[in-house]
């Protein structure tokens, strides 16, 4: 009797195993920037894109879905996000449990973001390693994540004196302690490593040029990538000539030029914008009509939905003494952006959701209307949120475009995206490695 059970289980095991899906009679926009496929199905098993086409033959006992009318593109991957710190509109130590960061990816995929980095603010990075580790044995839940575990800054440097952000970055005052803190973080085996290199506008130390020199070399030395939040088109110059792989923000103090265009060139490096985050500054001085779309309120209380339109939170945001300066910092990082863009930059996709009120989920596809107004085209910014994005993370081979052998982390459209960059709003369904969300 028991033997009979264990053939039965090892049998519905290994069907499960085979399982096919096919997703028939789709658009598909693959991510590589050609024209979509129409009419075509996609078979999906084992996770992967197993095969696209006009004519293909479903195995039988296949699980074959009928999406005649509707598009799919490649899941979202968001460069720069930061998960489990924030809780309603508060951050904290506190907030980082494993229930925290797993509701915050599964929030993430239920949006069509199917891969996030978290940049630099993994309090614990041990446990967020824990969760990807998980994640990469097959367990997924929610949106895959990448991590740079904790983030660079000097001595009490941006952003250690926020509130909720004591302790959470490394505050190096040597160029031995940085590289320390690098092998940690490498002995960790985090996925990059993040820095801070911002004076935020004066009020604060910047990371020295020496540190940051070595928080790159070392993370060289370790296969690591390094990303930056920057935001003075001086110190981009310099931290790419130190090697950096990626600006985890827009220059947002001048006019990019050629100069930095052939640095960033020189280094096969990423350009992130986080038009979202410059809004995030000033937008709430007078509550966005957004905060009433069924595509945000979903995802968010009522009662935070009811603080930020409140007066003291409008009141907050609009006596702050860079609010105008902030409009024209999203304005130049608006004209930055296309600028990089037409130049050949590679764009990655970030929108630095996460801390408070930069809303996971609904921040992402509003980054890429934003993109679309600043000059790109709705077939740029999903590459930007496909393709790129995975080539910066070095993980082309398997993710960001659609094609056969990749994963299957897509989402399923019941309009076409490039028609109207905020029909990616429209989501039917959501799929990472081939299982629906
Ligand atoms: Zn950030």
């Amino acid at each position: 009797m028991k033997r009979r059970f264990c053939l039965s289980a090892a049998l519905a095991l290994s069907t499960l195993a085979a399982q096919v899906t096919v997703l028939k009679n789709v658009r598909l926009i693959d991510g590589t920037g050609r024209q979509p496929f129409t009419d075509v199905s996609v078979v999906i098993s084992g996770g992967r894109i197993r095969d696209i086409g006009g004519n293909v033959q479903a195995p039988s006992g296949a699980n074959v879905v009928d999406l005649s009318g509707k598009t799919v593109m490649p899941g979202i991957t968001n460069l720069h996000g930061h998960v489990g710190m924030t809780k309603g509109l508060a951050q904290a130590k506190e907030n980082f449990t494993q229930d925290n960061i797993e509701a915050q990816l599964r929030n993430y995929a239920s949006y069509g973001v199917t891969s996030v980095v978290s940049m630099g603010s993994d309090i614990d990075p041990a446990l967020m390693i824990r969760i990807r580790d998980r994640q990469r044995d097959g367990h997924v839940i929610g949106a895959r994540v990448y991590s740079a575990g904790r983030g660079f800054t000097g001595l009490k440097g941006y952003p250690s004196m926020l509130p909720g952000n004591q302790g959470v970055p490394f505050e190096v005052s040597t160029a031995a302690q940085a590289r320390t803190y690098v092998d940690e973080l490498a002995k960790a085996r985090v996925d990059l490593v993040k820095m801070w290199v911002d004076d935020h506008l004066g009020r604060y130390p910047s990371l020295a040029p020496e540190l940051y020199t070595a928080v790159i070399d070392q993370a060289h030395k370790r296969k690591l990538k390094a990303a930056a939040h920057l935001f003075y088109l001086a110190d981009a110059k310099k931290l790419l000539d130190a090697g950096l792989d990626a600006m985890a923000h827009s220059v947002r103090d001048a006019e990019v030029d050629s100069d930095l265009i052939a640095k960033l060139k020189k280094n096969n490096a990423t350009a992130i914008a986080t038009l979202t985050r410059e809004q995030s500054t000033f937008v709430y001085a007078t509550p966005p009509a957004w905060l009433d779309d069924p595509f945000f309120t979903r995802a968010v209380p009522g009662d935070i939905i009811k603080t930020v339109k409140s007066d003291p939170f409008r009141n907050k945001v609009a006596n702050d003494p860079d609010f105008e300066k902030n409009k024209q910092f999203f304005q130049q990082a608006s004209r930055n952006l296309k600028k990089l863009s037409d130049a050949g930059v590679r764009i990655g996709f970030g929108t630095d959701t996460g801390p408070p009120a930069r809303f996971q989920g609904y921040f992402e596809h509003w980054e890429m209307e934003l993109m679309v107004q600043a000059g790109l085209t709705p077939m740029q910014v999903l590459q930007s949120a496909s393709k790129n994005a995975a080539e910066f993370l070095g993980v082309a081979k398997d993710f960001g475009t659609l094609e056969k052998g990749k994963y299957a982390d897509l989402i399923v459209l019941d309009k076409n995206p490039l028609d109207d960059i905020r029909n990616s709003r429209t989501i039917h369904s959501v799929y990472i490695g081939g299982v629906k969300q």
